[in-house]
């Protein structure tokens, strides 16, 4: 099998993988990737993307004018051209619309808690890019702001957007992001989050060289693929308490009110909390 039939048959199994998944509906969704220097061999539009066969993709160059092929690259491609401009250490990009980090990019809340190691060694914090029309000049520019610090961004009011150094190194990022939102979402209603101290997300930060991960992602340093030409880095920071310590939690529990507020607990809350802190001060 040559290189170019395997990229198509790694997009059809990433597509599968994203209808199979819940990650799109309908014919949404786009994936892309580097053929060599100069061609992109990208997913059509109007096709749903868990049905998808070799022959359906699209070559086009680096600026999106189509090569060969039968069928039209999808109008969303734009933002995958931005994201090769910028990094050219990436070879593959991935966009879908996974219910739960969408659900995050509709609420405007970024997925940025230091709260899973796998998640702050591998992508940093996720941020989101500002709203934008789909399929406009606007969502390249959008993504390109923050795109040069980290390889998964949310989209507002849209989904999420990925990028790797392989197809499923990008699609798998799709997968971690998800698998965040679904926890931080389940953390949330439970009421707390158990935030990673600032010391121990320099831990993590730190194996990541030793895990072959040359990514940026959650320092907000000029990556390598950037040129200098290229402007301030955008970069949203993981949040950790600067706290020593393993944890702490962050947030106080749903229901209870903030500040001066008249709070009511049961004899039996109240008993627990006081033996809780006497058992901290001891
Ligand atoms: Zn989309």
């Amino acid at each position: 099998m040559s290189r170019e039939e395997d990229l198509r048959a790694t997009i059809c199994e990433v597509g599968r993988r994203l209808y199979q998944r819940g990650y799109v509906a309908s014919n949404d969704g786009n994936i892309s990737v580097r053929l060599d220097d100069g061609r992109l061999l990208a997913t059509p539009t109007a096709v749903s993307k868990g049905f998808m066969t070799p022959d359906m993709m699209v070559v086009t160059d680096l600026s999106g004018t189509k090569l060969s092929g039968e069928r039209t690259a999808s109008s969303e491609l734009k933002m995958h051209l931005a994201v090769y401009q910028l990094r050219p250490d990436v070879q593959a990009v991935v966009h879908a619309h996974p219910p739960l980090s969408t659900g995050f990019a509709v609420a405007g809340i970024p997925l940025d808690r230091a709260v899973l190691a796998e998640v702050i060694t591998t992508l940093g914090s996720v941020p989101i890019a500002d709203y934008a029309t789909p399929s406009t000049a606007e969502l390249p520019d959008a993504v390109s702001k923050y795109v040069r610090a980290h390889d998964g961004i949310l989209l507002a009011n849209h989904g999420a957007l990925t990028c790797g150094a392989d197809l499923m190194g990008a699609y798998y990022k799709m997968e971690t992001i998800e698998h965040f939102a679904h926890i931080s979402l389940v953390a949330r209603l439970l009421g707390r989050e158990r935030v990673l101290s600032r010391e121990e997300v320099d831990r993590l930060q730190g194996l990541r060289t030793s895990y072959g991960i040359a990514s940026p992602a959650p320092i907000c340093a000029t990556p390598s693929g950037a040129t200098a030409s290229a402007g301030p880095v955008a970069c949203q920071v993981v949040q950790a308490p600067s706290s020593p310590g393993g944890a702490r939690l962050l947030d106080l529990p749903a229901g209870i009110p903030d500040g001066n507020a008249e709070i009511r607990l049961t004899y039996r809350a109240l008993t627990t909390l006081i033996a809780d802190a006497v058992r901290q001060l001891t």
